[in-house]
């Protein structure tokens, strides 16, 4: 990462607070049953049938044989798909740390959508929730604080990593997306979430019949489609449960985020959570060489193809402000 000179980068914009792109209503608005019980099942559907997934992985592979096809699959997928959440969901739609043109926005937001992570607007809003209220009263998905001992952190740890997902909606969390919802072709990205969702699982199912014929089909259809969400479910839960409990905590974000250097690797970039807490708007989470930004470097990418400008960054002064000292750092001037 560290051959990505971020002095070509434009100049560090400073960091916006969430506040201002969450809409001020004096009341949060309740949602229906129906919708609440559309996303219940939605949930649960999501989380056991990628489990199922596995289950027919393991099996197929010792009737039908294994084939390196088959985890090429589910790998290539797990990249395109996560880079859709990484650089997509997170940091262009939540915390909008860099801008795009429309055709990309189009395309991060279909790609995100087919990790079966729920639809775009609710993955946005839950995550500001979480950034507002980061390890207090109102974080969605934080595994502090319960009771003390090992019982405490089990139960903590659950509910940071898959509880919070059958938790009923927040009331209210329209408001937290409300500025992408004004835009028709979010929208429409938002609400064609199973048409996306059933595509990523089509796209692995179609390329496996082209290279292993109809059992190749079954076969990519489960491991790029199922095997390969099931992957992506859990990196991206282990941000929200590994990433507050275990790892370094360089700077002072105000809450117990920590970088932890598995979760980096495995998360394209995502693991390093105390970085990003720290510094939310901030296109860049590993801030150091060493730390490895698989999605900063797709941010790169963009930039250089003329495709993704106004990325920031911290500045020298924000970084020292925060704890660390920055001389390694890549900060923008
Ligand atoms: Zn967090
Ligand atoms: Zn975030």
């Amino acid at each position: 990462m560290s051959s990505l000179s971020t002095t070509r980068l434009p100049r560090v914009v400073a960091s916006p607070p969430l506040e201002p792109i969450i809409a001020k209503t004096s009341v949060a608005p309740r949602y229906s049953v129906s919708r609440r019980l559309f996303a219940w099942l939605g949930t649960f559907l999501g989380v056991t049938l990628p489990i199922a997934g596995l289950v027919m992985a393991i099996v197929l592979s010792v009737v039908w044989g294994f084939s390196w096809i088959n985890v090429g699959l589910c790998l290539g997928m797990y990249l395109l798909t996560m880079t859709g959440i990484t650089v997509g969901f997170h940091r262009l739609f939540t915390h909008r740390s860099f801008q795009t043109s429309r055709p990309v926005e189009f395309v991060l937001g279909v790609l995100g959508s087919m990790t079966f992570q729920g639809p775009l607007l609710d993955w946005v809003g839950r995550h500001r929730l979480h950034h507002q209220h980061s390890d207090g009263d109102g974080d969605p998905h934080s595994p502090h604080p319960h009771e003390d001992g090992l019982r405490g952190l089990l139960r903590g740890f659950w509910h940071a990593h898959i509880g919070w997902a059958f938790a009923p909606m927040p009331d209210g969390l329209d408001r937290y997306a409300g500025d992408l919802r004004r835009s028709r072709m979010l929208r429409l990205v938002n609400d064609l979430f199973p048409l996306w969702a059933i595509l990523g699982l089509l796209i692995p199912a179609g390329l496996g019949w082209a290279f292993l014929g109809w059992q190749g089909a079954i076969t990519g259809f489960v491991w790029g489609g199922l095997v390969r969400i099931l992957l992506g479910h859990h990196v991206t839960w282990c941000v929200n449960s590994v990433c507050h409990l275990w790892g370094r905590k360089p700077y002072a974000s105000g809450d117990e985020s920590r970088n932890n250097a598995l979760i980096g690797l495995l998360a394209l970039g995502e693991g390093w959570h105390n970085n990003h807490h720290a510094f939310p708007s901030s296109a860049r989470h590993g801030l150091r060489w060493w730390q490895v930004d698989f999605s900063y470097g797709v941010i790169c990418l963009l930039h250089w193809c003329g495709l993704a400008w106004r990325v920031r960054l911290p500045s020298a002064h924000e970084l020292r402000m925060r704890g660390e000292a920055p001389a390694a750092a890549p900060v923008a001037e």
